[in-house]
């Protein structure tokens, strides 16, 4: 995000000025990460703005924060409302949402009953890895920084703490001079990038790593496996080895900020002939077909700013 900021934000029930929505510096979250949030693309579409997968996003939200045990005071409902409002109030058309829950301020330890609080920013986003990576690809590596073992951080909750692994991987990527890291599981095994889930082309198919390797399930990576198997593409979820990254025809991460973008190398090989490769531009055709009415949406997924 530049350092123009949107004018407004939605935090505990209202819309506020930005430089208004401010915390205490003894937030039980700032301290400990004890934060559950989503990320969330608006785009521009024939029939209008849509909210793409809105009510799966803010399930999601609920389904981390029961994980944490974060009560948040709001429903579904009031918190798609609230996402509504914000994006119209700043009169946005590309917006990304970031609604977010934390332990607020009220007690100093770590199991503290501080009260929730629950804001939504959000602002104009274009590529989140780049400019023109949605066509070119990006140069990716592996990590040194494994993801969290089983039953330790709950890699299934998009909760603020987890971010630290995502942040060694990411930065380590850029200080190498890499577009992205991809990180392993502690097995060993793939796992996903920083922020982004995997898929692995190999003969016409498409290959993603489970959700037992330490990812976080993503609604893109749900998107995409639907529109794959409706266009007749087999989709297998598996676990997969590192070296696959270098066997493998095409390689693809996909997420909220980072879409569908192709990666044409990794640690310095180059994934296939190094181009991005057919499969990838069909899932991207498919992809953001929705969103100027190509691909129909036959699950109610744009769901309109109104
Ligand atoms: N993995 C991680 C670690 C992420 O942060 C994200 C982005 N939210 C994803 C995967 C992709 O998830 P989604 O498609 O739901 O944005």
């Amino acid at each position: 995000m530049s350092a123009s900021y949107p004018e407004f934000v939605w935090q505990n029930g209202a819309i506020k000025p930005w430089a208004q929505a401010t915390v205490h510096i003894m937030a039980h979250a700032l301290h400990y990460g004890s934060s559950v949030f989503e990320g969330i693309r608006s785009y521009p579409t024939p029939d209008g703005q849509a909210i793409f997968r809105l009510t799966d996003h803010i399930k999601r939200l609920f389904q981390s924060a029961k994980i944490h045990d974060i009560q948040i005071p709001y429903t579904l409902e009031q918190l798609n409302a609230a996402c509504r409002e914000v994006i119209k109030a700043n009169k946005l058309e590309r917006a990304y949402l970031r609604p977010f829950a934390f332990r607020g301020l009220g007690g100093f330890g770590l199991s503290a009953d501080t009260p929730t609080e629950v804001a939504v920013a959000c602002w104009n986003m274009g590529a989140y890895l780049g400019a023109d990576v949605l066509e070119k690809g990006i140069d990716a590596c592996v990590s040194s920084w494994q993801r969290f073992a089983p039953n330790t951080i709950p890699a299934g909750a998009k909760a603020g703490g987890n971010y630290l692994s995502g942040q060694l991987v990411a930065r380590e990527a850029r200080r190498l001079g890499f577009g992205e890291g991809i990180a392993l599981a502690s097995t060993g095994l793939l796992s996903e990038g920083a922020g982004e889930n995997l898929f692995l082309a190999f003969d016409g198919a498409l290959h993603t790593t489970p959700v037992s390797a330490a990812l976080l399930n993503g609604i893109t990576r749900n998107t995409l496996i639907t529109l794959a198997r409706e266009a007749g593409i087999e989709v297998v979820e598996r676990d997969l080895p590192r070296e696959y990254l270098y066997l493998c025809d095409e390689l693809f991460m996909c997420g909220t900020a980072a879409e569908i973008t192709p990666i044409r190398s990794v640690d310095g090989k180059p994934v296939g002939d190094g181009k991005v490769g057919a499969l990838t531009k069909q899932m991207q055709k498919l992809f953001f077909g929705l969103f100027d009415g190509s691909t129909p949406d036959r699950w109610g997924w744009l769901e309109p700013v109104g």
